[in-house]
């Protein structure tokens, strides 16, 4: 569903890159827990409208998924392991697509799926942990979400 009656923006991921890596100049490692806020407060706006929506669980993270990808973020794909643990994946991600770099983790988008399989799930102390990036030449970015 896309967001109806808000305002929206189209930036380029080179743009994305560009501010990234400024924030990097200005504050050094500390854009890695900024970023990672970032994301965080992003997932709580967007998980807002879809728990408005009545929806909770794997359908709410779908319904996140689809928002997000008819926003042109990413298309992604989830899978719920038995060890309670969840993997993501994510092709043509915004803010690794402009990137070419050994340290091009995506730390926006792993605070931002944190968050949002914390409130989605109703899950506690989580943690997203990036394993592939598309940055660093993966066909795809990969997380893992821990409880
Ligand atoms: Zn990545």
């Amino acid at each position: 569903m896309p967001l109806t009656g808000q305002r929206r923006l189209i930036i380029s991921p080179t743009d994305i890159l560009n501010i990234k890596n400024s924030f990097e100049e200005s504050i050094g490692v500390g854009v890695i827990g900024a970023l990672r806020r970032a994301g965080k407060h992003s997932a709580q706006h967007y998980s807002d409208i879809i728990i408005a929506k009545g929806l909770k669980g794997e359908e709410a993270l779908k319904e996140l998924t689809k928002m997000l990808e008819e926003s042109g973020w990413f298309r992604a794909s989830w899978e719920f392991n038995r060890r309670g643990e969840i993997g993501v994946r994510i092709y043509k991600s915004f803010e690794s697509a402009a990137g070419n770099r050994r340290d091009g983790n995506c730390h926006f988008i792993s605070g931002f799926l944190e968050e949002a399989v914390e409130r989605l799930m109703n899950w506690e102390n989580i943690y997203c942990q990036e394993m592939r990036c598309i940055a660093r030449g993966d066909e795809f970015c990969e997380f893992l979400i821990l409880r």
